[in-house]
């Protein structure tokens, strides 16, 4: 056996040293080229979206018109009134395409075994074919025990249900807070007040309602509490006004990641070099999601103003997104112009980043399609 010498070890360690720096080097997110104009988009995962089963013909058409392979309903209810049935038919008549949320049942908060019993009701719709879990903003805003206080968003009562959705594989969805504006004075100096003025019940500003940074730092100690739990932070962890702020969690914690839904506008604000090197920086970290909502009578596309949004609208919507993420255009229409008149730049991502955000960081989470620990639907009982 040959003997190893010294300038042969210190050879090999230079060869395992990425050229010039550190190990932890990036790429500079400058440095990469934009998707080339011959790159085809794979088929998206809409991995944030509220169905109604009585709208599958909609679901189906907007998801084909869009090349949307599969979406998560993250609507996909409880036990308390069959909604897990309906969830369930609506998967099955789909072929698997949507995928099915759980959502706690709040009117039992006051139960003395509330997160061990949700624990147990996560796990039977686990087996039963669902394959996530949805806190919606209620969280920290409007559930409240019989007392009428607060149920926090930290609660320890919890604590079983986010250590089930750990031990059963499945992510957790978080909603907390909502934009920053709809904590401000809703009048005419808020720059949503377009918005606030179509749903009044989003202005969270007084009425004994938490601030903005508490419902963040408790949601925060969540994810700190729980490393073998995965969390989604929706809406580009409930903080696309501070990226930074995202970028932060994302390093602290291995177990966090985010969706984009219904940020586009928000994070589109800030520079697009800056919003470029966040993607590629966390590009396995981050999943593509609309917020679109269809409902038999009913399109809600990340948000909605008086007017009642068509399947044409839903393919602008989409296509909006396409040419922010896919792009290098300046100055233009974000997706969802209730959110505010002004305009964004794109950021134009690289291939393997689009290709991530669009469908594989997704597919590994949900475990869907191809991806590795994909597996088919489970049976379902109809
Ligand atoms: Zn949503």
């Amino acid at each position: 056996m040959r003997r190893l010498t010294l300038p042969m070890i210190l050879l090999a360690v230079a060869a395992c040293k990425p050229a010039g720096g550190s190990p932890e080097a990036e790429p500079a997110a400058a440095d990469l080229p934009a998707a080339p104009a011959g790159w085809h988009r794979p088929k998206l995962i809409d991995a944030h979206a509220h169905l109604s089963p009585f709208a599958i013909p909609v679901i189906r058409r907007i998801m084909d018109e869009n090349g949307v392979e599969y979406v998560v309903n993250l609507s996909g209810g409880n036990h308390a009134d069959g909604d897990i049935e309906y969830s369930l038919k609506l998967a099955k008549v789909m072929e698997g395409r949507v995928v099915n949320c759980y959502n706690p049942d709040w009117y039992r908060i006051d139960e003395p075994d509330f997160g061990v019993v949700e624990a147990r009701r996560l796990a039977d719709s686990v087996a039963k074919g669902f394959r996530c879990l949805k806190i919606a903003k209620a969280l920290g805003l409007f559930v409240r025990h019989g007392s009428g206080v607060l149920l926090e968003v930290d609660d320890p009562a919890l604590d079983p249900l986010w250590a089930a959705a750990g031990r059963l594989g499945v992510p957790v969805y978080v909603h907390v807070a909502d934009p920053k504006a709809f904590f401000r004075p809703c009048d005419e100096t808020n720059e949503r007040w377009a918005e606030l003025q179509v749903h009044p019940s989003w202005c969270f500003h007084g009425q004994g309602f938490p601030s903005f940074d508490e419902l963040l730092d408790a949601f925060e100690r969540v994810v700190a509490k729980h490393p073998a739990t995965t969390f989604i932070g929706v809406h580009l962890g409930n903080a696309a006004e501070e990226p930074d702020r995202v970028a932060r969690m994302l390093a602290a914690y291995p177990n966090y990641y985010v969706d984009i839904a219904a940020r586009v506008p928000e994070f589109g604000r800030h520079p697009p070099e800056k919003m470029r090197a966040f993607f590629v920086r966390w590009q396995d970290r981050v999943l593509f999601g609309t917020d679109v909502v269809f409902s038999p009578r009913h399109i809600m596309l990340g948000s909605t103003g008086t007017d009642r949004p068509t399947p044409d609208d839903a393919r602008r919507f989409y296509q909006a997104h396409f040419r922010y993420f896919e792009t290098q255009d300046r100055q233009i229409e974000h997706p969802t112009p209730i959110q505010g008149s002004w305009r964004i730049d794109a950021v134009g991502l690289p291939a393997e980043v689009l290709e991530k955000l669009y469908r594989k960081n997704a597919e590994r989470l949900l475990k869907l399609g191809s991806g590795p620990g994909a597996t088919p639907p489970a049976p379902s009982p109809f």
